[in-house]
Formats: structure tokens, C-alpha cells, sequence
């Protein structure tokens, strides 16, 4: 079958710019035959790689993508690694079981992920300081209470800080009142990705640069680049939103796509202009507010605009819009920065469904999936990739069991009902967000 959505990231991310060029990719060069491969080297895709050759180290695995290794939108992100359950703000008995097991396999995966970068000594910004959530609308600080309700409910540690308490931290007097949770991380995402590219097991060949046009699905598995073609009894799907192009799941899964912008670095003058305790990350009460990052090297970043995208990229001018709400943000959280400007707008793709559940599993007799990250893919691809490769060799642990509970994605409404219903939805969603975006 001819794939029907290709990557088409656009090449402005912050993230990915202002780390050092890489050395020449290995595209596909003709034919190949692998015991197993991977399509889809972003954070989960790489779990899978490592996990799989860590259990059968004699075998050649082979990962591919249509660009460099997590440039998608592993490298795209906004850097969090979160621990808690994304919204903790049920106290309903049953809902506190998934929030048990969401923080069991988050904090899983960044204990993972804390060894990986400390062995191989990646370069990514890692820092252990938090995030804070913080509100300024009434709707805002209402959510806030709730999300205190459930990491008491969870028994999580959290300050609460005034607007006083919070500017001193952050820099920005923007906000009325947070909440800070210690237990999350902040990275540099396309640096956390590219240094776990950078050491995958021997026995993991990374092919990049080539997008797979054409899957045979069968006995064998045949997938098709413009170089050459891959053939393999074995093929796990780490694909997230693109996964609706593969013959899988398209009427699963809701295509998003989320943008951000990146200042340029603010010098000493600005840096005490801005004030604040180094390096942080903030999240919105409101889920469709804006999330920001102050990163070590002095950036700033914004993200707070999603669109509902089924063809999977976003053009320039798309891309300028976004921006126009970025500055929005930017320069009413930061009016003592009046001459720092974005240096970089991107978008990339959120994979999510309507009731936030990845699919994690065997799509067919030889193809396996762990797809659909429902925005928190850092985490949850990362630890949701490993037990993957867990469950492929009939490994059984908790964390297996844990993530094996998650139901399955919900089917969407029919197209085009669907297309118009979920465009509204995050149009007007975002529209009630008010000052938090
Ligand atoms: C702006 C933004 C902010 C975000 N912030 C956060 C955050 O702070 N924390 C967090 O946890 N998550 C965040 N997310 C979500 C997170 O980035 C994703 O959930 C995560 O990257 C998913 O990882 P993945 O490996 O499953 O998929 P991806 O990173 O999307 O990797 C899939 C790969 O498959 C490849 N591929 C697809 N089709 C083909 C094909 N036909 N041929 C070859 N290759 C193919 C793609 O090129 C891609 O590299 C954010 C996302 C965006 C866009």
C-alpha cells in the first residue's frame, strides 16, 4: 500500500538550530533484509531499538525514519518529562488508579532516561528543578484547586506560591498564583534525542532520511523508500500521528499539530532584567494556556496555539499566525524584555485520542505498535517503547501490567462531521483559555 501521510516537518525548530550540525546521514541504499525493524526514530521508537537489542543482542535491527533521528516531534516539543498524570485533578477512586499507574511508568521512564544521559554524558539541559503551574484567570486558579486536590489525593509534594513568591522565581509578575511540583524534568529536547541517537546499541542500525512511500504488509514485510527497500518478518510501528498513513488506526486517532516560538538568547543585561532563580518551566492551569521555558542558555519559549491538521504540516503562513499569538504571550508575560524578538517558529504533530489512550500492542500476526502519546510522549513513548520490546519477548513485569491496563484508543465520529466538530473544539477551547494563553 502507497503510505498516505508523510513527514513534512518544517526545518525552523529552535531546538533542532542552535545545536551543532550533525555529521551525513545513511539513508537506504538499495535492498536490506533485518530481523526486526522499526519505523519511527523518535523517543519511542529509539526505547524499542535499545530494549529490543538489550534482549536479543544477536539480532539486526534495523530503525528508520523519513528525517534525522528525533527530529519529528520528539526533538519539536517543549522539553517537559513529566511525572505526574497530566491532569491530576480527579479524586474519583477510579481515576486515582490510572493516576497510580500514569506516575508508576512516568517516573519509570525518567529514571531510564536520568541513566542513559548520565552514562553517556548527553549534553541536553538536563535539570531536575520542577515545573510550575500557574493561573491567572478565575478558570485558571480554579483548575489550580483541583490539581492540589489530586496531588493530595496522590500524596505528591507542592509549594504554593503567591504572585510575590512566584516572580521571584520566575521573573514575570504575569501571574496571580502556582503551584510548583519538583518531581518533573526540563531538557532540551532535540539534544536529549539526538545524544540517545547517538548511542543506540551496536546492533541497531539507524537508517535516516528516508521516508517509507510504500509498505507491503505479509509474512514479510516489505517498506519501500526511494533508495531501495527494507524487507523483515518483524515490524514495530513507532510512528504516533503519522501511524493513520500506514494502514492503521485512522479512525482512532486525532491528528494535532502544536507550534512554539524561541527568542534569542537574552544577554546579561536582560537575563537581570528578567530576574528569576535560572532555569524553569511553566505550565498553564488552563490546559489550552501557554506553556513556557526560560532555558539554560538564556532563550525563551512559548508554545500555546494547537490546530487540528489531518495533512500532517504546517506552511508558512500558517506558521506566521502562530507566531502572532506567541508575541501575544510573550510580551504581556514580559514587558521588561522589549527588544528581544522569536528567532524560531515551528510546528509539530500531536498524536492524541478522545479518551487519551495510546495503543499500545499487536496490530497484526508481525506488526507491533506503541503509538498516539496524546501530547506527553517524552514520558509515556519513552516507557510505553521499552515494555514494548518487553512484551514482544514474552517478558512480564508491574510496568508491563501497568501499561497494559490502559484501554485501547476510542473510535472518532465519522469524516467530515468529525473534521468540523474537532476543529470547533480546539478553536473554542482555546478561545476560553483567556489570559493563560
Ligand atoms: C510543540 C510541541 C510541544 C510538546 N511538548 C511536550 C512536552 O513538553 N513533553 C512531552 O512529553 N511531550 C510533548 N509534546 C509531545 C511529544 O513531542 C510527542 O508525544 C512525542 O515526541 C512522541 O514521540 P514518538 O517517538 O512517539 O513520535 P515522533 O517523535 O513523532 O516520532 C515518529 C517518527 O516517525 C517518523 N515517520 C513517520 N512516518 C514515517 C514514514 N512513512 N517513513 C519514515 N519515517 C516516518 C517521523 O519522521 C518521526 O520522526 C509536544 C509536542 C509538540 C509538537
Amino acid at each position: 500500500m502507497r503510505v498516505s501521510v508523510l513527514p513534512n516537518d518544517d526545518t525552523d525548530c529552535g531546538w533542532i538550530n542552535t545545536l551543532p550540525p550533525l555529521d551525513p546521514a545513511t539513508p537506504l541504499q538499495g535492498d536490506k533484509d533485518a530481523d526486526w525493524v522499526i519505523l519511527g526514530a523518535g523517543f519511542t521508537g529509539m526505547a524499542v531499538a535499545r530494549q529490543l537489542a538489550s534482549h536479543m543482542p544477536d539480532k539486526h535491527i534495523v530503525l528508520i525514519d523519513a528525517q534525522r533521528a528525533g527530529q519529528g516531534a520528539s526533538g519539536r516539543n517543549a522539553g517537559f518529562i513529566i511525572d505526574l498524570p497530566h491532569h491530576v485533578d480527579s479524586t474519583d477512586i477510579e481515576d486515582q488508579t490510572v493516576n497510580h499507574r500514569t506516575r508508576r511508568l512516568n517516573h519509570a521512564a525518567i529514571d531510564w532516561l536520568r541513566e542513559l544521559v548520565k552514562t553517556h554524558n548527553i549534553d541536553c539541559q538536563w535539570s531536575e528543578r520542577g515545573k510550575f503551574h500557574c493561573a491567572i484567570e478565575d478558570k485558571g486558579v480554579e483548575e489550580l484547586q483541583k490539581f492540589k486536590r489530586g496531588l493530595d489525593a496522590l500524596d505528591e509534594p507542592y509549594t504554593e506560591l503567591d504572585a510575590q513568591a512566584l516572580a521571584a522565581r520566575i521573573g514575570t509578575p504575569y501571574y496571580r498564583e502556582g503551584v510548583h511540583t519538583p518531581g518533573n524534568i526540563l531538557m532540551q529536547p532535540a539534544a536529549l534525542a539526538r545524544g540517545l541517537a547517538q548511542w543506540l546499541p551496536n546492533s541497531v542500525e539507524l537508517i535516516e532520511n528516508s521516508p517509507v512511500v510504500d509498505i507491503d504488509y505479509g509474512p514479510t514485510v516489505t517498506l519501500t523508500t526511494e533508495g531501495g527497500r527494507l524487507r523483515t518478518p518483524n515490524l514495530v510501528l513507532a510512528t504516533n500521528g503519522f501511524t493513520r498513513g500506514l494502514g492503521f488506526l485512522d479512525n482512532e486517532l486525532l491528528p494535532i499539530f502544536a507550534s512554539g516560538s524561541m527568542t534569542r538568547p537574552l544577554d546579561e543585561e536582560e537575563q537581570a532584567a528578567l530576574g528569576g532563580e535560572g532555569d524553569w518551566g511553566i505550565i498553564a492551569g488552563d490546559k489550552m494556556g501557554s506553556t513556557l521555558r526560560y532555558t539554560q542558555d538564556h532563550r525563551i519559549f512559548v508554545r500555546n496555539t494547537f490546530v487540528y491538521n489531518t495533512k500532517m504540516y504546517m506552511t508558512q503562513a500558517e506558521r506566521d499566525k502562530m507566531k502572532v499569538w506567541h508575541e501575544k504571550a510573550f510580551r504581556a508575560r514580559f514587558p521588561m524584555l522589549p527588544k528581544v524578538d522569536f528567532e524560531f517558529t515551528w510546528g509539530g504533530n500531536i498524536c492524541i485520542s478522545r479518551n487519551a489512550a495510546p495503543y499500545f500492542g499487536k496490530l497484526a500476526d508481525n506488526v507491533w505498535a506503541h503509538v498516539c502519546q496524546n501530547g506527553v510522549g517524552v514520558a509515556k513513548g519513552t516507557i510505553g517503547g521499552r515494555l514494548l520490546a518487553d512484551m514482544i519477548v514474552g517478558a512480564s513485569s508491574d510496568l508491563l501490567d501497568d501499561m497494559l491496563a490502559f484501554p485501547k484508543p476510542q473510535k472518532n465520529p465519522p469524516r467530515p462531521f468529525l473534521d468540523l466538530a474537532a476543529t470547533f473544539m480546539v478553536n473554542w477551547e482555546q478561545r476560553k483559555a483567556g489570559r493563560e494563553r
